[in-house]
């Protein structure tokens, strides 16, 4: 394996940015990693833990507050206080979310059929898809087609009436997304951040003991113990072919490596257009991969605090500040956030979704300090077309420190050390094309068989002995591993090896 950064992980890593703090660098929570992986990897013998956190609170400007306890009965009164009609409706939704979840997982580790093929292959699975579909109830098919198409503010109005209850659910539905709540398609970006789990806790999120690069590392020591390699600190400049077929790949430090099969986890663009050849690839593929959706939307703050911050709204010492923190109050609020963004500049009242990991791992500060992760939308890769400047970073970093400040007074002189991270970092860092977060955007038109591009959905790239593995491909980004397993899956069919990694490979 080749890496160009010194450090593990990519978009997945712990790093001591400020002495004896570890920093969740770019992701910062766990639930999407895939069960199967965890202990097929036997990730829990190479030291990784994930422990679950509770709850989560939206915060008003006017001083209210949502809070989402685990305590189901604690949970039902919080949002009759608010609206006793919500707090039936709640009910509903989280038993339509979770049908809807509980039939995308069975799909997550299995290749998309083509629908165009008539390939036994695609055929049985274009089948099994329909099977499944069958065995589910009519109401969860009707929802399936509103979950793909509709605005995730269409379908909140749909349950909720109050503002605060409905601005709680909001966010969910466009992190990492270059599209406002009132969008079409919104509603599944939902979902892809419901349907995982933590011990088997559907739609239950944690934290990596260590920070998210202990989910890199286990990984990796599983793969150095299974007899791979890394080499890290220089980056592939070049995926070499050689009349079509590809035949290794060339570093930026001049080191070449041959192999009958190259996997590339970069994103789709970054592979084809900055580490190929034109003249090795057919212009219609070039041409699809310019148009394939990618645009950045969001910001990270990594804050080393002296300690905690006391936010007005709410009690001192409450359970709430353990989980997700959400700065925001209504949905029209948060579409004009992406206003700005569409304005081609960060949004002046940005949603903000923070949390303090060091308050369940205190491992990752020095006793007494803690470590704030600070996740924005909406963050344009370029400031009116132009290349951010370092000024405007710091600028951005100073609009949403000041956001929260206002929320939790004193806070800013609590900040030892911030970093600021704009899609340009994550892009120069990560390699993350535009800086979106997950390899591209989470829409219908880029899901299933259409990701990255119709034709190629199945991980294998356009010249022979070429795969694609990252979140650019199904089932799409987060911390995953699928596209990574499904991607070993194909190559052993290729290689006619036998196979561990099975189709569907389901436990639940
Ligand atoms: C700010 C931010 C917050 C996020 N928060 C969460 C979260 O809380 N939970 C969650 O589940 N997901 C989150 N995500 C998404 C998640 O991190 C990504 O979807 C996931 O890490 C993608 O993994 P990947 O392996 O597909 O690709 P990447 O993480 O993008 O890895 C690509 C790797 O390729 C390397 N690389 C790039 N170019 C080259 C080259 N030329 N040569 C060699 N190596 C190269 C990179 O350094 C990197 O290691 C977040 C992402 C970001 C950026």
């Amino acid at each position: 394996m080749v890496e160009k950064n010194d450090y593990l992980g990519g978009a997945t890593a712990s790093r001591e940015l400020h002495k004896n703090w570890i920093y969740s660098n770019a992701s910062y929570v766990c639930s999407l990693l895939r069960p199967e992986i965890y202990r097929d990897m036997n990730l829990a013998k190479y030291g990784l833990q994930v422990v679950p956190y509770g709850g989560s609170v939206t915060m008003a400007q006017n001083g209210d507050y949502i809070g989402n306890y685990v305590d189901p009965d604690l949970a039902r009164r919080e949002v009759a206080r608010h609206s006793p009609r919500d707090a039936d409706a709640t009910v509903r939704y989280d038993r339509d979310i979770m049908r809807q979840c509980r039939f995308i997982r069975q799909f997550l580790l299995r290749t998309p059929p083509d629908p165009t093929s008539f390939k036994p292959r695609d055929l049985m699975e274009l089948l099994y898809m329909g099977r499944q579909a069958m065995k589910v109830d009519e109401d969860v098919l009707y929802d399936m087609v509103k979950f793909y198409t509709m605005s995730i503010s269409d379908f909140l109005d749909e349950y909720f009436e109050n503002p605060l209850v409905k601005a709680s659910h909001s966010g969910s539905g466009i992190i990492g997304s270059a599209l406002g709540v009132m969008s079409p398609g919104t509603a599944y970006v939902l979902l892809h951040h419901r349907m995982g789990d933590v011990d088997g806790s559907m739609g239950a999120w944690g934290f990596a003991r260590g920070g998210m690069g202990a989910i890199a590392q286990a990984m990796a020591d599983c793969f150095t113990d299974h007899g791979g390699e890394i080499i890290r600190g220089s980056g592939v400049e070049q995926i070499m072919v050689r009349n079509g077929k590809t035949t290794g790949v060339a570093l930026e430090n001049g080191n070449e490596y041959y192999a009958d099969v190259v996997v590339s986890n970069m994103t789709f663009p970054r592979t084809f257009l900055e580490c190929m050849d034109e003249k090795d690839l057919d212009p219609g593929f070039l041409k699809k991969v310019r148009n394939f959706k990618i645009r950045g939307s969001s910001g990270k703050l990594n804050i080393a605090l002296d300690g905690l911050p006391k936010f007005t709204a709410l009690p001192e010492g409450s359970e709430l500040a353990w989980g997700d923190m959400h700065l925001i109050d209504s949905t029209e609020r948060l579409e004009r956030a992406y206003d700005d963004w569409k304005n081609g500049t960060w949004s002046k009242d940005p949603y903000i979704d923070m949390l303090i990991p060091s308050m369940t791992d205190p491992t990752m500060t020095p006793p007494g300090k803690h470590f704030m992760s600070v996740f924005v939308q909406y963050v344009p890769p370029k400031i009116n077309g132009k290349e951010w400047t370092d000024a405007q970073v710091a600028e951005f970093g100073q609009t949403v420190i000041n956001q929260i400040e206002e929320y939790a007074p004193g806070f800013k002189d609590l900040i030892l050390h911030m970093e600021v991270r704009t899609p340009r970092e994550l892009e120069n860092e990560v390699g993350l094309t535009e800086g979106n977060i997950f390899q591209g955007e989470l829409t219908m038109d880029q899901l299933l068989f259409n990701r990255p591009i119709p034709g190629f959905a199945q991980y294998r790239g356009p010249t022979k002995g070429l795969y694609m593995c990252g979140s650019s491909n199904p089932p799409g980004g987060g911390v995953m591993a699928a596209p990574g397993a499904n991607a070993a899956r194909e190559i052993l069919r290729d290689l006619r090896k036998p196979n561990t990694v099975p189709e569907g490979w389901i436990d639940d």
